[in-house]
């Protein structure tokens, strides 16, 4: 049975003086978890935040990379830079990356790749829209989107998380049935299957999009649920305490 990952994306919230609190209060709380934990935090708090959690149960995760090594590509981090501050996660393709900032799948595919190749778990992030949802094309919608990083050049892909998160779930309360995410996660778990790998049984795929301390447990009970990538109930430790406590 694969350990579950319950990484917390704290998206552009923080201070270092909130930052600090927050990590002691998880710290105090979180005793010996079942789970692996991470937390995803704003590029500038990478260095306080590893420093806070150095030695500690809980992991480093950045929220994006440059699919770029070096170079004139003003305002980006690179792979090797995240690895630089002990960083051991990056989210790619999240979302709001795609929605706000016109991420595609070729790009996605191409970040995923740059973390890869440096030693990054890339936390690939997928989901349909509600206006794809409802006109039926969810089913296609994550499979391309899949398919777009399982076929990253010539890399592993047993070293990728992946995040199913419904775009219509993210930050509006409105969390997905437990059923319903087992079937969209049931279906992406025959696509890693498909693609061959012999090590794909062992990819984890987390749900994201409204988990809470109250519908966590549900959610994580599922067969294919294998963990959990948690926007607003991670920037409260008492939340984000009892879902890792569910996630075993
Ligand atoms: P919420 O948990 O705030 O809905 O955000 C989910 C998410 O986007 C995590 O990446």
């Amino acid at each position: 049975k694969k350990k579950k990952l319950i990484a917390g994306n704290w998206k552009m919230n923080g201070s270092l003086v909130a930052n600090e609190a927050l990590l002691q209060a998880l710290l105090q709380g979180i005793g010996a978890p079942a789970c692996d934990v991470a937390v995803c935090v704003p590029a500038p708090y990478l260095a306080q935040v590893q420093s806070l959690v150095d030695g500690t149960s809980i992991a480093v995760g950045a929220q994006d990379v440059s699919a770029q090594p070096q170079g004139a590509f003003t305002g980006e981090q690179s792979a090797a830079m995240l690895k630089d501050f002990g960083v051991r996660y990056v989210i790619v393709g999240h979302s709001e990356r795609r929605q706000y900032h016109g991420e595609t799948d070729e790009l996605v595919a191409a970040k995923t790749a740059a973390a890869l190749a440096n030693g990054l778990t890339p936390i690939v992030c997928i989901g349909e829209t509600l206006a794809q949802r409802e006109a039926g094309q969810t089913e296609e919608v994550v499979k391309r989107q899949l398919a777009a990083v399982i076929h990253v050049n010539g890399h592993c892909i047993s070293e990728i998380v992946v995040a199913y998160e419904p775009v219509w779930a993210i930050g509006t309360g409105k969390t997905a049935a437990p059923d319903q995410a087992q079937a969209v996660h049931a279906l992406l778990r025959a696509q890693l299957h498909h693609a061959a790998n012999e090590h794909a049984a062992g990819i984890r795929i987390l749900y994201g999009g409204s988990m809470n301390a109250s519908n966590a447990a549900e959610l994580l009970a599922q067969p294919d649920i294998d963990g959990g990538l948690i926007g607003g109930a991670s920037l409260k430790a008492p939340d984000f305490l009892q879902i890792i406590a569910a996630a075993r």
